[in-house]
């Protein structure tokens, strides 16, 4: 079980927080201030998995905060997630003991990766490679093949082909879509979304190939038919 904790005292980002993450499988607790993080870490203790830390808090600062955790002896990662885009902030933050930092608009799945990135452990393999079916997608190099056949897209589509990837049997609906893919302070109205699963479709499925990405009624879009 992974406990993450989201310090932010703006209920909109703390809401869209909570309900990614616990989708994603986290378990997770929210606390809108100082006092709120210090009680929720030591009741939670050494089940912490990691932080999540907003640095303007109402009264004080999510530095101090950290500092405060650190000293009593939290050696959980904490990811700072903040609007403060400054080189000084984030080396403030760094040095004060944080494990890495977001800045204010994030895309979720730019989170879910530094989650996954600071809950790694130094001697766990990363395979950067995503593998379904006749599709394959090196993230690292970005190329993406299907066979022999090489697929170009813009990086947009990265982000919606690796959702799809790593969930290639889930239905997953415009608005999972849209907060995964692009930031949290997009029109859910906008039928963005088809727009590039269109796209997307249109570079992925040529003659002779299996068609990916099906709609589902009502429901959403899914990368591989019905089982
Ligand atoms: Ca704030």
């Amino acid at each position: 079980m992974t406990q993450i904790v989201v310090v932010e005292d703006d209920p909109r980002i703390a809401s869209f927080l909570a309900k990614g993450l616990a989708a994603e499988g986290y378990v997770v607790s929210i606390a809108s201030n100082e006092g709120e993080a210090i009680s929720l870490v030591d009741f939670i203790g050494r089940d912490l998995s990691l932080v999540l830390l907003d640095l303007g808090l109402p009264g004080s600062d999510g530095l101090s905060l950290l500092s405060i955790l650190r000293d009593r002896g939290i050696r959980a990662p904490v990811i700072i997630v903040t609007a403060r885009q400054a080189t000084t902030d984030k080396v403030a933050g760094l040095d004060a003991g944080a494990t890495d930092y977001i800045t204010k608009p994030f895309a979720f799945d730019e989170m879910l990766a530094r989650i996954r990135a600071a809950l790694r452990t130094p001697d766990q393999e990363v395979s950067n490679v995503l593998v379904v079916e006749d599709l394959h997608f090196d993230l690292s190099s970005k190329e993406i093949r299907r066979g022999d056949l090489q697929i170009e897209l813009s990086p947009r589509e990265w982000a919606l082909l690796e959702l799809f990837m790593r969930n290639p049997m889930q239905i997953l609906s415009r608005v999972q879509i849209l907060n995964r893919v692009w930031d949290y302070g997009f029109d859910p109205s906008s039928n963005i979304v088809d727009v590039y699963v269109g796209y997307l479709r249109r570079k992925l499925n040529r003659p002779g190939l299996t068609p990916l990405i099906h709609t589902v009624r009502g429901a959403g879009y899914r990368l591989l038919p019905r089982p």
